[in-house]
């Protein structure tokens, strides 16, 4: 009988998997734009950079982008990630590396 019902999911997953693909691309491409467009208007606070490639958030990026694409964008999910944006600093992966390395400090002022 559990065999019986575990061949069904299967076969129907089989059959839909490439849908749920499609749609797990599409709703990832879309929060993925999401957090571009908010980067669209950022450069980074060191030196300037503008292309949203090179852009990260310091220090909550790896947070960010997580909640990103696991949350769908409800009201709730961005009111999170955008907290967590306000903590952070916009910095290009270049100026990243170097805040990392202790090579470069923020002055607070500048915020
Ligand atoms: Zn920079």
């Amino acid at each position: 009988m559990s065999k019986h019902i575990n061949k069904d999911m299967n076969t129907h997953y089989a059959k839909y998997k490439d849908t749920i693909k499609k749609v797990a691309r599409k709703h990832y491409r879309k929060r993925v734009k999401w957090l571009n467009d908010h980067l669209a208007n950022e450069v980074c606070v060191h030196c300037g950079e503008s292309e949203n490639a090179c852009l990260k958030f310091y220090p909550h990026d790896a947070e960010i982008k997580k909640n990103t694409k696991r949350v769908g964008i409800n009201e709730e999910s961005r009111k999170e990630i955008l907290k967590l944006m306000n903590d952070s600093k916009v910095v290009c992966a270049n100026c990243w590396i170097k805040l990392d390395n202790d090579l470069i400090e923020f002055d607070d002022n500048l915020f």
